[in-house]
């Protein structure tokens, strides 16, 4: 449930293993060679299987758990030749719902690894989510240490103690426990007092000897150093603590327990830091707060049904049959990101800045007209990032400099911090949407990001629960949306794309995410005539297991991903009659490929095998901004060529 996107391993029934890389060791010997003997913290096994697919029917993969385990010998073997004192294995598989077979497997392996190497100490990796109802079997497992996030499920500690006694501990002096008090995937400042209490409470019942303070999980999530932001406002930045002060909080909190001598100071600072916090009026708004409080059930719906609105917005836009358009984005050229540093270095003017901008509009316009698409977008050259760019105009978001972390692979991302409450001071997109649409008399789409993803990409505020403050966002993109139809575009598409990531782990608390999520999108686009045609674009496929509540989010239209997966997506639609209008996209944008007309109507054809063609868009399955001119330019000749090759085989001769 983070933004932290992995390469899914994808195995077949034969799938064989063997130890490839010895980057693990050879980083273990780096940091003993500089004196500092470290733990290696490797992907457990289960959680290898399980994060994965399987690529053939007829097996599941934790069946090739026999096949693995080895591979796991042979490393750990590697690492006991080196003398490691403690390996940490991440099973945050635990965190999800296994069934018996899947955890039977997790308990044996476990056993046969640690029988194997019984003067290793064995650390139980798990965050995000707490053990629930596996706590138990796990706990009479052989690990020297087990971790838990107490910052997601603070009430496990609780559970813990009370099974505590009851186990029939495979340790001869009991287990030691990692207690994740400090926050590894957001960047508030710990609250001492608070964690004094648990650490307490723990070290009551388990010993002071067995009670390790920790990150609830990897600082992978935050970025580095706080030190290095100068700009930030000072109040704010006095909240705030990054990976290198987490963990300078280990160490205080250390302190503290052990009664240092500055323990009382480093208290007090804290207190101080946290009081200003709670208090502060930067944070808490009443306008806001009472607009919150103002919204009724109406807010989060439509004036009519999709039926009679696709009737009305036929009528008004007059478009075609499976009309095309695109996801938002043009490439973001070398030189559109020059500008934009330029004018953050001050060495152009606003207005050249604004008018050099303006100028990519036009050209996308007239592109755009002379491709035949249908409805047609501005480009957003204007933006730097789909997230930052709205915070940027929102009141109670806050940026840092060099606060990066890594999304996937070499690819990082700069979250915007949101601390408090949320207010849209004037329109944020009007005017582009305006401009463009004064370029030319097709309907130019606006494009908004929706209150999810907001959510979902930013460093959200943890003083009140994360749907509530989706509903501030979404009564600021509500805002937007009436001031884009009220300057007369009568077509606006809400981007979530992170909605899914914000799944919790376990099924069993998916709905009532979906419920808040899903109706703090419809609070967002709710607040327009029937006329007015709300899109809402969604990336990265396996909607399958959710496809009733994007349903219910009663966009008239949406695009999602699914050209990579060859529209494995669709197979949602066989059994669930999608309502409304639907552009499953027809190429895949992350390649620099440039499909075949004849390959996109292969694809629009198994469309039309599970949806109304009345219903049926022709767009790319993304935003093009990371690709160039010349292959954005063919493929979309290719996409409007296969939608009228299309077109002409439902036309009905006069
Ligand atoms: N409108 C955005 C774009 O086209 C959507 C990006 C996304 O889905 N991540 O770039
Ligand atoms: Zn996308």
């Amino acid at each position: 449930d983070t933004n932290y996107h992995y390469i899914v391993p994808e195995f077949h029934a034969d799938q064989a293993f063997s130890l490839l890389s010895h980057k693990i060791i050879n980083e273990y010997k780096e940091a003993k060679n500089a004196g500092i003997d470290t733990k290696p913290v490797i992907i457990g096994p289960v959680t290898f299987l399980l994060l994965g697919k399987e690529k053939q029917a007829d097996f599941h993969r934790i069946e090739l758990i026999g096949n693995l385990l080895p591979v796991y010998h042979q490393l750990i073997k590697e690492l006991d030749e080196l003398n490691v004192q403690y390996i940490q294995f991440d099973e945050p598989c635990l965190g999800t719902e296994l069934d018996a077979r899947e955890l039977a497997a997790f308990v044996a392996a476990y056993q046969e690894l640690k029988k194997a190497f019984p003067h290793i100490r064995f650390i139980l990796g798990n965050y995000f989510e707490c053990y629930g109802q596996h706590l138990r079997t796990i706990l009479e497992l052989p690990f020297d240490i087990f971790h838990l996030d107490l910052v997601r499920c603070p009430a496990q500690l609780d559970d813990l103690i009370e099974l505590y006694p009851a186990i029939n501990w495979a340790q001869a002096k009991g287990p030691k426990f990692s207690l994740g008090v400090i926050d590894g995937r957001n960047i508030w400042k710990n609250n001492y007092e608070q964690s004094l209490i648990i650490l307490q409470k723990a070290v009551a019942c388990f010993g002071i000897d067995n009670v390790l303070i920790a990150a609830s999980c990897s600082l992978l999530h935050v970025p580095c150093d706080l030190d290095s932001e100068h700009k930030l406002d000072p109040d704010i930045k006095k909240w705030l603590s990054f990976a290198r002060q987490k963990i300078s909080e280990l160490g205080a909190l250390s302190a503290i327990m052990s009664g240092a001598p500055n323990a009382g100071k480093l208290l007090t600072e804290n207190q101080l830091a946290i009081q200003s916090r709670g208090g502060s009026e930067k944070i808490h708004k009443s306008a806001v707060k009472a607009a919150v409080a103002a919204i009724t059930p109406a807010y989060a719906s439509r004036l009519s049904a999709f039926a009679i609105r696709q009737k009305k917005q036929q009528q008004h836009l007059n478009l075609p049959l499976f009309p095309t358009t695109t996801i938002g984005s043009f490439p973001q050229t070398t030189d559109v990101r020059q500008l934009r540093a330029q004018l953050k270095k001050g060495t152009i003017s606003e207005e050249a800045y604004t008018q050099a901008i303006q100028e990519a509009t036009i050209q996308a316009i007239r592109l755009q007209e002379e491709l035949d698409i249908d409805v047609l977008v501005h480009g957003e050259f204007e933006r730097n990032d789909m997230v930052e760019y709205f915070g940027e105009q929102l009141e109670g978001y806050a940026f840092s400099a060099f606060g990066w972390v890594q999304s996937y692979g070499t690819r990082c991302v700069k979250p915007p911090i949101l601390f408090g409450d949320i207010e849209r001071k004037q329109p944020m997109t009007v005017a582009w949407s305006k401009f463009a649409q004064q370029q030319t008399t097709r309907r130019v789409k606006g494009m908004l990001t929706g209150p999810i993803t907001m959510l979902q990409w930013s460093f959200v505020r943890d003083d009140q629960p994360r749907s509530h403050t989706a509903l501030q966002l979404a009564l600021a993109i509500r805002g937007e949306v009436m001031d884009l139809e009220a300057a007369g575009i009568s077509i606006i598409q809400i981007d979530e794309p992170a909605i899914r990531e914000g799944l919790p782990l376990r099924k069993e608390n998916w709905a009532a995410y979906l419920k808040w999520a899903v109706g703090a999108f419809k609070i967002s686009a709710s607040g327009v005539r029937d006329e007015t045609q709300i899109h809402t674009h969604m990336c990265y496929s396996e909607f399958n297991d959710i496809i009733e509540h994007i349903a219910a989010m009663d966009a008239d239209v949406i695009t999602i991903e699914t050209s990579r997966s060859q529209m494995e997506l669709l197979d949602a639609f066989v059994q669930f009659n999608y309502p409304s209008g639907i552009g499953p996209g027809v190429y895949d944008i992350h390649s620099p490929r440039v499909p075949s007309v004849e390959e996109i109507e292969t694809l629009l054809d198994k469309a039309l095998l599970v949806l109304p063609a009345t219903n049926l868009w022709v767009n790319p399955d993304c935003g093009l901004k990371t690709r160039n001119w010349p292959e954005t330019r063919e493929a979309l000749e290719h996409m409007v060529q296969a939608a009228k090759a299309l077109r002409a085989k439902f036309e009905v001769p006069a």
